[in-house]
């Protein structure tokens, strides 16, 4: 495939004092050796972030499966035969059950995920009502609903609702490799509708499917370019789960995984740059040298959407081993999963 460093889609106009990043930019740092990279990476990070906690964040599946889009990573997209059971529409009381567990546990955000393309009307208003109930508990709320209008993003922000995860997933030259039921240009839509609600933005996206390093850069380029960019940004390791069409893609260098978050983190320096799916699989050394790199979120739990995450316990160990603090306290710990 000829890749181009040139991104189809226009990039918008970065705010006053925003730097705006061209994929060449973006792919240089990538080439820089790897000491060079993470020391300008601990640079920035520090300059942001001086006590360097990290947050924890706790997300909760409330439409699992049956999805009828064909993200090609995705356990929950119907076509593909990967064990997950569709469910319905998770009661009410579920979620407030699981919301309540998780500000027990140390959360300050709660994050709702549902396997839609898109929420119809009767499913905005059941989510707004989550939202109000999750609210009323003192958790900050997010979701990620799939794509949304402008009117049903001001409806969730007026329930409360105080994030929207909606990714990018990956650059717009390799974005048709991985998913053909909608382009790139409406995710750009979407989180321009998210915007202007008032909605702050949670939006990264997945390596490890195959792209190159300039289709890395790429997708970092985009992200970095919003206008302003994301108040989180997810990076997630792609989980090649049986029956998915990107299982048997061969496996990206863990050291790659941690450039990509250096590079994120220089790019976006005052973003919450989280690791998200695939952590389990990067082992506690490659997590320790993410932290290095700037990362400053995790997933924390027993279970992301569908897939399993390191247990709530060997996080905590983890952190102590690296003398690392979660952050506490209102409006500290993020949410959302990158998937929809
Ligand atoms: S990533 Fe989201 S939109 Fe894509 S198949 Fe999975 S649930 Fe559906």
């Amino acid at each position: 495939m000829t890749v181009s460093t040139q991104s189809p889609v226009a990039l918008k106009p970065v705010q006053a004092g925003q730097q705006t990043w061209t994929v060449d930019a973006v792919a240089q740092l990538f080439e820089l050796p790897f000491n060079d990279l993470l020391y300008r990476a601990q640079q920035a990070h520090r300059a942001q972030f001086p006590t360097g906690e990290i947050e924890l964040a706790t997300l909760l599946s409330i439409k699992t499966g049956g999805c009828p889009e064909d993200c090609a990573y995705c356990p929950q997209a119907a076509r593909y035969h990967t064990g997950v059971e569709p469910e319905k529409l998770v009661p009410l009381e579920d979620v407030i059950a699981a919301a309540k567990a998780a500000k027990q546990n140390g959360a300050t955000r709660f994050c709702m995920g549902a396997a839609w393309r898109e929420p119809k009307g009767r499913d905005i208003a059941k989510v707004e009502a989550m939202v109000s109930a999750v609210k009323s508990l003192g958790l900050e709320t997010c979701a990620t609903l799939g794509m949304l209008s402008q009117a049903q993003a001001q409806q969730l922000k007026n329930a409360g609702l105080d994030y929207y995860n909606h990714n990018l997933d990956t650059a717009p030259e390799f974005y048709g490799e991985i998913i053909t039921t909608r382009v790139y240009q409406d995710r750009l839509d979407t989180l321009g509708h998210v915007r202007r609600a008032g909605l702050k933005v949670c939006c990264g996206g997945i390596v490890g499917m195959g792209e190159s390093r300039i289709q890395r850069a790429g997708l970092i380029a985009q992200l970095a370019n919003l206008d302003p960019y994301p108040e989180s940004v997810p990076i997630n390791h792609l989980v090649q789960v049986p029956g998915t069409p990107l299982c048997g893609t061969e496996p990206l260098d863990p050291l790659e995984f941690v450039r990509t978050i250096a590079v994120a983190r220089i790019t976006m320096p005052g973003a919450r740059v989280r690791l998200s799916a695939g952590r389990r699989e990067l082992g506690e050394a490659v997590q320790a040298l993410c932290f290095l790199a700037g990362a400053n979120s995790i997933f924390y739990g027993d279970k992301l959407l569908t897939t399993c995450n390191p247990e709530a316990q060997a996080d905590r160990a983890l952190l102590a081993k690296l003398g690392l603090q979660p952050q506490v306290g209102n409006g500290v710990t993020n949410c959302c999963e990158c998937r929809s």
